[in-house]
């Protein structure tokens, strides 16, 4: 079948896009790497989409899912790896060897999580090391963990551990937060959180294949000192996860891709939506509005076509 949309993503961009283009009536195609929803899932508490305060973030994404599939948006699992761009003609590929061809393609791949670059870190993960505590912090409830950032997911992260977690330290490099001044307040008030700022992560220390120390680094004197921890949960920011796209969209120096607020790429019927496009504002709500921009771009572009 020849889509007239294909999106690959299945976040809340395209997720929104994928309910403008079959309200617009196109055929649209959802792919999807792991489940739909995106980061949003994993958030427990979403309380700034607006009309909708206090929603878990599970939740909504399943609202959003439940929207798109109400409209007979056609949905597959599949990690995407090329898109071909012939004739007019997008063809879609996996890695696990499926393709999908589609008139139009909306890249909404998202981001994925930044690590903190350390030896270690890869092979610690589900050993100490998580990017996750929804997913994991259930392990360390009763222990003493750290979250290393200093942005709204890091404080997210936090007030979620310290509700479960004897002790949370929040090791950040600067002395000044990111994240909001409402989640601060919150998470600095409560007693079992220490925050020990301005500090480096600088190296990881296993026993037994698990993490047991961090080596923490003062920004300022360089004094190190080790902190004994059960888990450490890293957020420090999204990275964009446009790899796979190099060659069909144009990318910043940091790998986003390089497009205004339509969303059209220079290459015909390739559009890139939510949180892997450069912009200056991340969030529920801009990630919605590129969904709806990029399908609305595409529609426009069918009709001319
Ligand atoms: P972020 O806002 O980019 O924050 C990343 C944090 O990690 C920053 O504090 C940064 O430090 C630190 N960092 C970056 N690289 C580092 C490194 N190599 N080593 C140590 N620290 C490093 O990312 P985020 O918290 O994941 O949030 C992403 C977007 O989603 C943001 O727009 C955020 O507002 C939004 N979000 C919103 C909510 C909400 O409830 N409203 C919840 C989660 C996320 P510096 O500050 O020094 O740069």
């Amino acid at each position: 079948m020849l889509y007239d949309i294909i999106i690959v993503g299945g976040g809340p961009a395209g997720l929104t896009a994928a309910i403008y283009a079959r309200r617009s009536g196109r055929t649209v195609l959802l792919l999807e790497k792991e489940g739909f929803g995106g980061q949003i899932a994993f958030s427990p508490r979403v309380d700034n989409y607006p009309g909708v305060p206090y929603v878990s973030g599970a939740e909504l994404a399943e609202q959003m899912l439940s929207q798109a599939l109400a409209l007979d948006t056609d949905t597959d699992i599949g990690t995407v790896c090329a898109i071909r761009n012939e004739n007019g003609v997008k063809t879609v590929l996996t890695e696990e060897g499926d393709s999908y061809t589609g008139r139009c393609v909306i890249i909404a791949a998202g981001a994925r999580h930044r690590q903190l670059g350390l030896p270690g870190e890869n092979e610690l993960i589900g050993q100490g090391v998580s990017y996750c505590a929804v997913c994991d912090g259930g392990f360390y409830a009763g222990g003493t963990v750290a979250v290393a950032g200093g942005g709204d997911s890091a404080l997210q992260e936090a007030l979620l551990l310290s509700d479960i977690c004897e002790t949370v330290y929040v090791i950040h490099r600067r002395r000044e937060f990111r994240g909001d001044v409402e989640k601060q307040k919150r998470l600095f008030a409560r007693e079992n959180v220490r925050v020990l700022t301005p500090m480096n992560i600088t190296a990881l220390h296993a026993r037994d294949g698990a993490l047991a120390s961090v080596t923490l680094a003062d920004a300022g004197t360089g004094a190190e000192r080790e902190l004994a921890v059960d888990a450490l949960f890293v957020s420090v920011g999204m990275v964009p996860a446009l790899g796979a796209f190099a060659d069909v969209l144009p990318l910043t120096n940091d790998g986003y891709a390089a497009l205004g607020e339509d969303c059209i790429s220079p290459a015909a019927g390739i559009f890139a939506a939510g949180d892997c496009r450069a912009k200056s504002v991340r969030q529920l709500t801009t990630a919605v509005a590129d969904g709806a921009c990029a399908a609305l771009s595409a529609c426009r572009y069918l009709e001319v076509t």
